[in-house]
């Protein structure tokens, strides 16, 4: 049987649970246990997949094509392991099990109420990744601040498990923010006190109180926490702001978070922890050689969380390369024929993100156009792919009116289309071409040289996909469909030849980028864009060039 972590936050959202989690996870991978993380949200969508990323960030997609909370992919990049669908379960869903029973008369004519049904179909869930013996340790996120009225039935959920399993089974972590106030220059605890207070009147007691700070805590401090909140004063850690959230696991070893979460779980002995490739990872990433500007072309830059794996994706790609990768937001709104090279100035590579929906698109296509034509690397990412397919119909095949069905129906040249599977769907949650699907790469692409390989996985998310009825004219004008699917023949890469780097993919290969194996797309990218870069300076500098003979 698995032993359970429980992490729970309180004062304010926004305080990096899930970083703590992670952080704490990769921690105690490192001392050789096997670790899994799940997220459980207290909100009533049966997953984020309906979410607008204004609302709640990313949707973060797994292997078996769950849709899911952006946490799970921090789970992924720091552990270098798959979530599924069990990893991140919501209100919703548990309801939805909870009624479905109760139709199928499951329940043999019992009232059916939170407790114990609501509870007991949390609980099961909350069990059942520590049931198989596939993993050592199980941790496990609430969403939402405690007092929450919705997040009841989980604190609920983790009291009735604290008192079902043996004291050395199970812990809580609760995650607390304490302010400092400059008027008083002060850390104030109260918020913490209450916070503590509210959980224990739920019936639990957090074992450990992670403690987000601006500055340091003094012992006095610390001594206080501890004395109010009725832990022991080892068990109050330390959470500073760190310059990058992969600097946090290294922060919890100083404050020896996973020791004495160990000691906690009645676990004595255990090994050094192994955090050489990690370490060597944060000293390229602090320490870069170079820098290239990256354009970033989405319809919610603004939010940083909404491209949460692919900004993460150029942190890997970024420290591999030893060069700092500098995103810039380009708004495809403003972008005209006019104005395009004046926008785009500046920028060694450009990156189309995914996206659903007209906002913008035509600056997309233009910006897309300009990359195609100045040799600018390029890379679009499902709709990016999708539209430097537009682009090129348009501008190179003269298919004037081209576009994707999604954003036109009545174009005469479809040449994104409805996948046909989509066409009988009409309920928009979980029906989507999702998760991990095989990809054959043609011999001598540049996929192939990136990928090293012929055979490849990545995930989807996406209804439209190439239309074949194109392929040959496409072929012809010289952009390859370098990988495709090899049952349906679903066009997953194209490619320019011609052009220094010039990709793009029906898939999303920023999720399955993480720290110990860099998405390759993502790495080469950079690279490219390092070597136009180098180019753009010696253009600019001739003297450079010959200094360099
Ligand atoms: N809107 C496009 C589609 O559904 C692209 C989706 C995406 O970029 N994830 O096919």
């Amino acid at each position: 049987m698995a032993k359970y972590i429980f992490v729970t936050g309180g004062v304010t959202s926004s305080l990096g649970k899930g970083i703590i989690a992670a952080s704490l996870a990769k921690l105690l991978q490192s001392r050789g246990f096997k670790v899994t993380i799940q997220k459980f949200d207290p909100y009533i969508n049966v997953d984020p997949g309906t979410l607008n990323p204004y609302e709640h960030g990313e949707c973060f997609v797994t292997e078996d094509g769950a849709e899911t909370d952006l946490d799970l992919g921090h789970y992924e990049r720091f552990l270098n392991i798959h979530t599924s669908q069990a990893n991140n379960v919501t209100t919703g869903r548990i309801y939805q099990t909870v009624i479905n029973k109760e139709r199928e008369g499951a329940y043999l004519g019992k009232t059916v109420q939170v407790v114990p049904h609501i509870t007991d179909e949390i609980k099961r869930r909350m069990l059942l990744l520590g049931k198989d013996g596939k993993y050592d340790i199980v941790i496990t996120e609430i969403g939402g601040t405690v007092g929450d009225i919705e997040s009841l039935p989980f604190v609920e959920a983790v009291r009735q498990i604290q008192w079902e399993l043996p004291e050395e089974d199970c812990l809580v972590v609760h995650l607390t923010l304490i302010p400092y106030l400059k008027a008083a220059k002060e850390l104030k605890t109260k918020p913490t006190q209450h916070s503590v207070r509210l959980l224990s009147q739920e019936g639990v007691h957090p074992d450990i109180i992670v403690c987000r700070t601006e500055r340091p805590l003094s012992t006095e401090i610390r001594r206080k926490i501890a004395l109010f909140c009725n832990v022991k004063p080892e068990a109050v850690i330390e959470a500073s702001d760190a310059s990058t959230i992969y600097e946090v696991p290294l922060f919890m070893l100083k404050e020896k978070l996973d020791v004495i979460c160990l000691k906690k779980l009645n676990v004595t002995i255990f090994p050094e922890p192994d955090l050489e490739n990690w370490k060597k990872f944060i000293d390229k990433l602090k320490y870069p050689k170079g820098q290239v500007n990256i354009g970033l072309i989405g319809k919610y830059i603004e939010l940083q969380d909404a491209y949460k794996s692919i900004l993460e994706s150029f942190i890997h790609a970024g420290a591999i390369n030893e060069c700092k990768v500098n995103v810039v937001n380009v708004h495809s709104e403003f972008i005209t024929d006019q104005n395009v090279g004046e926008k785009l100035a500046g920028l060694d590579g450009l990156l189309v993100a995914p996206g659903f929906g007209n906002r913008g698109i035509e600056g997309k296509i233009t910006a897309i156009k300009y990359a195609r034509e100045n040799g600018l690397p390029f890379f679009g990412i499902c709709l990016g792919m999708q539209m430097a397919c537009v682009e090129f119909a348009r501008n190179v095949l003269g298919l004037k009116d081209a576009h994707s069905f999604e954003m036109n129906a009545e174009t005469p040249d479809p040449v994104i289309d409805m996948m046909e599977e989509q066409k009988k769907i009409t309920n928009k949650g979980g029906t989507m071409r999702l998760g991990s699907y095989p990809c054959d790469i043609k011999e001598g692409t540049l996929a192939e040289k990136i990928y090293g390989s012929l055979h490849i996985n990545e995930r989807h998310r996406h209804r439209y996909e190439f239309n074949n009825k194109y392929m040959e004219a496409f072929e012809q004008a010289g952009m390859i469909p370098s990988g495709k699917n090899p049952e349906t023949g679903l066009v997953e890469i194209i490619e320019n030849p011609k052009h220094p780097f010039f990709i793009g993919v029906q898939y999303h290969p920023e999720l399955k980028s993480t720290v110990e194996s860099p998405a390759p797309l993502f790495v080469h990218f950079i690279k490219a864009a390092k070597e136009y870069s180098e180019k753009q300076q010696s253009v600019k500098n001739p003297l450079l060039e010959s200094e360099m003979i």
